[in-house]
């Protein structure tokens, strides 16, 4: 198996099962317990904290755990904008629905406002410009976009923030992001920022909302008061075993590595069907995450090469694994003024660090022997 769908989901490593393991057999106790096996537990969590906030290079931050990113995302959203009576909040073309869907629903003194791309799926920074006032309280934008990897301008839209609505927040969603392009949560001035473990390694049902001293977010769940009153509910404590196990034994000395895998896949790709079509910005650029690639090869449909590469024993996927189900043409594609016939042959190749470059020449030749049988029955 050729497993090139990690945006969607990684496998967790071995590592990670092990702390998992330990934590469901001799750490099992509750955090909030008064003896001391379960204060062993409440120093992993702290532990856990720490280590995503210096990744973050956000020593003040905080971290509440969460059931994922979507979580995260809507805690840090609606937790914000429920206690404001008007304004405006802005987010990304882009932007999954995690963050999408609690900004159009976020009430009716709030008025959601996208953010328009450029061709390459970037923050069109000129238009962002026209967009900001006095009025705006809240700017979301993700790190890296799910569907094409293009890196966000995160650096230059807190620097117009600054300039023109200092008091409005930003939220950055980190979730295709965290660990694999570097972030500096301080020198940006971002306000929080969310991640998911299952992206990185680790396990689904955990993920993490980080946030500074500029937030007054209300919770949205209530109960217990876990987690400072911000997330009650007794803590997952091996899904942030997983998380802190990720975080502190992910492979960063391999990232060059699989983006050097990335764009020999790139490369060959072109190579062998010169009418590959690349979404987003120049994978050899310092404008594409290390890690996703996405390409177009038409006249074939992208389920089709999906399906035809499944039959093979090679993952991938199209578009974004969330809204895949429901949308036809993706939204991001469409932002990004790529024609729809374009949009409907797109492949998402997401790659993780151990991942080789013989896989990427197999992914290469079995694409090539595909489309040259499905390009002559594909309508053009
Ligand atoms: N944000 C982005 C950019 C994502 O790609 C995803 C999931 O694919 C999410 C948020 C949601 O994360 P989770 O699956 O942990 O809820």
């Amino acid at each position: 198996m050729i497993y090139l769908d990690n945006s969607a989901t990684t496998r967790p490593t071995d590592a990670v099962r092990a702390a998992v393991d330990t934590a469901m057999r001799e750490g099992f106790f509750n955090p909030s317990a008064l003896y001391a096996p379960a204060m062993a537990a409440e120093k992993e969590m702290r532990l856990c904290r720490e280590e995503i906030l210096k990744q973050l290079h956000f020593p003040s931050g905080k971290v509440v755990f969460t059931g994922c990113g979507t979580e995260a995302d809507n805690l840090m959203i609606s937790g914000t904008l429920a206690s404001l009576r008007e304004g405006r909040v802005l987010y990304t073309a882009g932007e999954h629905p995690a963050v999408k869907e609690p900004c159009v629903h976020a009430g009716s003194g709030i008025t959601a406002q996208e953010i328009p791309f450029d061709r390459d799926g970037r923050v069109d920074l000129e238009k962002l410009e026209g967009m900001l006032d006095e009025d705006v309280k809240l700017i979301c934008v993700m790190q890296v976009n799910n569907e094409t990897g293009a890196i966000q301008p995160v650096n230059e839209i807190a620097a117009l923030r600054d300039r023109l609505c200092p008091k409005a927040l930003l939220h950055v969603d980190g979730v295709q992001g965290f660990l694999r392009v570097p972030f500096d949560m301080s020198k940006c001035r971002a306000d929080s920022y969310a991640l998911s473990g299952h992206k990185i390694h680790a396990v689904k049902g955990i993920g993490a909302l980080v946030y500074g001293p500029r937030c007054r977010i209300s919770p949205r769940m209530l109960g217990g008061g876990q987690e400072s009153g911000m997330r009650s509910g007794t803590e997952n404590t091996p899904g942030i075993a997983a998380l802190k196990e990720a975080v502190t034994t992910f492979p960063f000395d391999q990232i060059d590595a699989m983006r050097q895998c990335k764009i020999h896949l790139y490369r060959r790709i072109k190579e062998l069907i010169p009418a590959a079509a690349v979404n987003g910005p120049d994978p050899e650029s310092g404008l594409a995450a290390p890690h996703v690639l996405n390409i177009s090869i038409e006249p074939v449909r992208s389920e089709t090469m999906l399906h035809a590469l499944e039959g093979e024993g090679i993952y991938v996927g199209i578009g974004s694994a969330c809204s895949s189900h429901k949308q036809k043409v993706s939204a991001t594609l469409r932002a990004m003024g790529i024609a729809p016939k374009q949009a409907e042959s797109a492949l998402r190749f997401s790659l993780c660090p151990y991942n080789t470059v013989e896989e990427m020449d197999t992914v290469a030749e079995t694409l090539k022997r595909h489309y040259d049988v499905l390009s002559r029955f594909s309508r053009r």
